[in-house]
């Protein structure tokens, strides 16, 4: 049966419209003239509320199976629904066994099942030694795969140096798939802490900790990495960009032709280091956030195209890892190089985009292409999803944008509730979503019983 949603503002490629979309069975089947939907569709009228494409987080940590106390794919896909996305790429990482061979893809296909709210596909893992698994990976349908540079917090999944990351290129180059890369290198940020030590800094010090992170860190690690692309010339993607300063070196990577595409973060476009309270764990994320400049320039580098994309890098854990209060005697709260790096967004990233936007003048277009259309692209499901036209997934958010709520826990989704956007008003709410044309979130409930499935991608060796 054909229904239609009705919008004074369908935000389609081509911008925003007042048309109907025809929805049948998943599927988006036409776009019409509101004046032309003969009377016998049934239509839902959204007025004045944005009729948007669900977005696509290319970055979530889900950490299910193995540390389903940390997150899971029950609530993780939950809280995306609620923040609009109906669709997120897992990361192969801090889940137990890490996404590393076929076998660990196969474990977390059976936990991720009949759980999902929205669609997903899973990143496979590049680590040290096992290059003989990156063709197997994307035979079995990984969508890309992700490494470190640096320790990555977790045991298990190992960095990569870059011996091992010229023994793995070949090989991921031959899958034509991207590699994303987790871009700080570990010497300047080595040295870093260690100065800091020694002269005896105070790690509850928001400063400290952005000091110990420093903006040469990512540097050398992109620069690393683009000479390596000019020579293996496989699909680069440098996952959450913290430092403006690299931002020529990409341009330039970009204007030569090197297959390069470029994320950032929520919080590294609305937080600001100088805005950041000592002892505030909540906000530590790696690379870390840096200055209102750096952030003015990040916003700058979306609108000229520098940076392809905006994912949310969803990275919760339990609220004891940010060691927000002592739990033992002799335990500090507050401590920066003690707390656990991650932020979680699925369910507030929209509103604090859109907050930023408002303020900077940019169309829930260019947002929608940052959020849906380019994330579409990088995870292999552009023919699927990403935007609203005929033959597509009718994957749809109505998005109140003139509407504001303040961040409390009941609209956090997340196996914990906590954020750093806590108390935040933010402009833009989501009403509705629909993944495959039926509605999986409404006004903070989650009608019907979970029907999310894997995208089924298929790759061919050259
Ligand atoms: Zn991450």
């Amino acid at each position: 049966m054909v229904h239609a949603l009705v919008s004074r503002r369908v935000v389609t490629p081509e911008g925003e419209r007042e048309i109907a979309v025809l929805i049948e069975d998943e599927r988006i089947v036409a776009l019409k003239p509101v004046a032309e939907l003969s009377p016998d569709v049934a239509r839902e009228d959204l007025g004045n509320v944005a009729l948007l494409p669900g977005l696509i987080d290319v970055h979530t940590h889900i950490n299910e199976p193995g540390r389903t106390e940390w997150e899971g794919f029950a609530t993780g896909t939950r809280a995306a629904a609620a923040g609009g996305f109906t669709s997120i790429v897992d990361m192969p990482l801090n889940c137990l066994p890490e996404t590393t061979d076929i076998k660990a893809l196969e474990d977390k296909r059976e936990a991720a099942r009949g759980k999902c709210t929205i669609d997903y596909a899973l990143w496979g893992g590049a680590v040290d030694g096992n290059q003989g698994e990156i063709e197997p990976l994307a035979l079995a349908g990984v969508p890309g795969f992700k490494c470190f540079l640096i320790y990555p917090g977790c045991d298990g999944f190992t960095s990569i140096d870059r011996e091992n990351l010229e023994l793995t290129l070949p090989h991921i180059a031959r899958t034509g798939l991207p590699l994303l890369v987790h871009a700080e290198l570990a010497a300047p940020i080595d040295s870093a802490a260690a100065k800091l030590n020694a002269s005896g800094a105070d790690w509850h010090r928001y400063a400290t900790y952005l000091a110990s992170r420093p903006d040469e860190a990512e540097l050398q690690a992109i620069s690393m990495l683009l000479d390596l692309c000019r020579r293996y010339r496989f699909r680069l993607h440098i996952v959450h960009l913290s430092t403006a300063q690299a931002l020529p070196m990409l341009a330039a990577a970009k204007a030569e032709g090197l297959r390069v595409t470029v994320e950032t973060c929520p919080h590294y476009l609305h937080c600001a280091a100088e805005e950041i309270a000592d002892g505030a764990t909540l906000f530590k994320c790696a690379p870390p956030i840096r200055s209102a400049a750096n952030r003015e320039a990040l916003w700058q580098a979306l609108v000229e195209g520098t940076i392809d994309l905006i994912a949310t890098d969803h990275s919760p854990c339990p609220p004891a890892m940010k060691r927000l209060e002592a739990l033992e005697p002799g335990q500090e709260a507050g401590r920066f190089d003690e707390a656990w790096g991650g932020i979680a967004s699925l369910s507030t990233a929209l509103p604090v985009l859109w907050t930023e936007c408002v303020k900077r003048n940019i169309s829930l277009s260019k947002l929608s292409q940052w959020t849906s259309g380019a994330p579409a692209e990088l995870a292999g499901i552009a023919m699927q999803v990403g935007s609203i036209q005929p033959g597509k997934h009718a994957n749809l958010i109505a998005f109140d944008t003139d509407a504001f709520a303040t961040v409390t826990p009941e609209r956090l989704h997340y196996r914990h509730p906590i954020s750093p956007y806590m108390g935040e008003r933010l402009r833009g709410v989501v009403r509705s979503t629909w993944l495959r044309g039926e509605r999986v979130f409404h006004d903070g409930t989650f009608p019907g019983t979970p029907r999310g499935r894997e995208y089924a991608l298929s790759c061919s060796l050259s």
